[in-house]
């Protein structure tokens, strides 16, 4: 993960024209997206800015705010929350941070793991525990849909989550890396799980609804006690200004709230600022739902009509999309591994994300998970054009060489 991280960092930094980058995790900015983020930014005064920058806020976050994302959500899911459930931070991963390690660790006598239920899962959990071995992920079932497409389903008869052994489960809805979001059942069995054994269930609704909107299968999620919720600001087209929300049961917003003040002491004013003019005063929703999801969907299926084209003669599939910002693809042919693809690429000044960095170490050969490589969405048709006609090149190589 680091070394990718640094990679994609080079490809930014120098020469970055040169470069074709197919692992990005920016959101794509167009002109329509700057456009609206500049006409948010232009409506708050200076001196509201000044007003909110010069002094310390509230470590749970503004309580407007707070206010506003709860009225959101309840309009969007028919929940009842108040400001009390809702804590602004900065961004979800220090979030994630958060939980992640205040689940694990050691209980007593017992030892416990963050349960991930399906892997491939979302790479940048997976540094985050302090103590090692922090997670114990199941590698999922694969469906066929047809012959260039597949579901991953979760493994219900291997999926035993309890209390001793694991402190919370994890997972992002929809996914990254795959696209997936989870069916009705598999979403009952997790919620249903997560109540029986009385242990958090966290969904990382990072490319989820209301905001940023990418998510073609919703689920009616219901606001439940064991239930903790993280939204992020970030694909809507502000990730630098790091801010996202959790919400949960108003005790453990509390207990995260001293976290956080422990850690960062409080979340970004002028990211709420931000969050706030926008919700209540640019309709974030609308312009998610309007702008971005179409956004995404028709760039997905530019990709996959051009992978018809492109990679003909070739083995290849891909996992439905059903939400977020990526395609997963897989070439079932391939005797090398996806480190393999990806140096290679990186020898043709290509970017892509090799799969097996989503798998958490555990062996994913049984589903093929080797032969898979993560590509964005969030670049232009020109450079998925020119990125996939690469890639093209060098799977037939590699599949020559076999
Ligand atoms: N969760 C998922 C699934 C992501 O893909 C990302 C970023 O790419 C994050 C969380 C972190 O997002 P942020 O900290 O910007 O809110």
């Amino acid at each position: 993960m680091i070394k990718l991280a640094k990679d994609i960092n080079m490809s930014l930094s120098s020469d970055s024209k040169q470069w074709l980058n197919l692992g990005v995790g920016n959101p794509l900015i167009t002109k329509e997206v700057e456009e609206y983020w500049l006409s948010v930014i232009k409506s708050i005064s200076a001196e509201k800015v000044a007003q909110s920058v010069m002094s310390y806020g509230s470590t749970s976050g503004d309580l407007l705010l707070r206010k506003t994302c709860s009225e959101l959500l309840n309009k969007h899911y028919g929940w009842e929350t108040t400001a009390e459930n809702i804590l602004v931070t900065n961004g979800s991963q220090s979030l994630f941070f958060m939980l992640n390690n205040i689940f694990s660790g050691q209980f007593n006598s017992d030892s416990k793991k963050i349960f991930i239920p399906a892997l491939p899962e979302y790479v940048g959990y997976s540094g985050q525990i302090l103590n090692q071995d922090g997670f114990d992920a199941r590698l999922p079932t694969v469906k066929n849909i047809d012959d260039k497409e597949f579901i991953y389903k979760l493994d219900i008869e291997n999926c035993h989550v309890n209390r001793r052994e694991h402190g919370a489960m994890i997972l992002s809805f929809p996914s990254n890396p795959t696209g997936k979001c989870l069916s009705e059942q598999e979403w009952q069995f997790l919620v249903k799980a997560a109540e029986n054994e009385g242990i958090p269930l966290i969904i990382d609704c990072a490319y989820g609804n209301p905001f940023p909107g990418l998510c073609h299968q919703p689920i009616d999620f219901k606001m439940l006690p064991n239930l903790v919720y993280s939204f992020s600001f970030s694909k809507a087209g502000i990730p630098g200004s790091r801010i996202g929300i959790a919400v949960a049961d108003s005790a453990l917003v509390a207990n995260l709230s001293l976290s956080q003040c422990n850690a960062t002491i409080q979340p970004n004013a002028y990211a709420q600022l931000l969050a706030n003019q926008a919700i209540n005063h640019h309709d974030l929703s609308r312009f998610c739902h309007q702008v971005l999801r179409p956004m995404y969907s028709d760039m997905a299926l530019f990709a996959k009509t051009l992978m018809m084209d492109l990679f003909k003669g070739i083995n290849w599939k891909m996992h439905q999309y059903s939400g977020g910002m990526f395609l997963w693809i897989q070439f079932s042919d391939l005797k090398c591994n996806s480190q393999v693809i990806y140096e290679e690429a990186k020898k043709h000044k290509l970017i892509i994300v090799p799969g097996d960095v989503f798998f958490f170490g555990v062996d994913s050969s049984s589903i093929g998970g080797e032969q898979c490589i993560r590509i964005s969405l969030a670049v232009s048709e020109r450079t998925l054009i020119e990125g996939l006609s690469i890639l093209k090149n060098i799977i037939h190589k590699l599949l020559v060489k076999k």
